[in-house]
């Protein structure tokens, strides 16, 4: 279960950003999650309340933005939307593809109080 580290990943920007503003408590953490990262969402949000317990993001509210996967494709030469790795292209039917967004997880903003 890689949610563990990246829940703790996620803690560690967290609790960065918000001292950087002298903040106290953290109320909210939102979050971008691609479409093609794998990233089982129930899982990350348990370890996450796991990981902040005794933090001062401890109880913060998490928001979950999800961003589609998009590909590059050789034999269009264009971007394309991607539901899933290791579909064929949408448009031409070929497997040349390169996922250029939405394989990944990142903070996006953070409240705080
Ligand atoms: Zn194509």
């Amino acid at each position: 279960m890689h949610e563990m580290a990246l829940a703790e990943s996620m803690l560690e920007i967290v609790e960065s950003a918000a001292r950087k503003h002298g903040a106290s408590r953290v109320s909210a953490v939102r979050l971008e999650i691609g479409a093609l990262s794998h990233v089982a969402v129930d899982a990350l949000r348990f370890c996450f309340d796991a990981v902040t317990r005794g933090s001062l993001a401890e109880g913060a509210r998490l928001e979950i933005d999800a961003t589609p996967g998009e590909a590059w494709c050789m034999t269009c030469g264009e971007g394309v939307p991607l539901a899933q790795v290791g579909d064929p292209c949408p448009r031409c039917g070929g497997y040349q593809l390169t996922v250029t967004r939405g394989d990944d997880m990142r903070v996006k903003d953070i409240e705080i109080d």
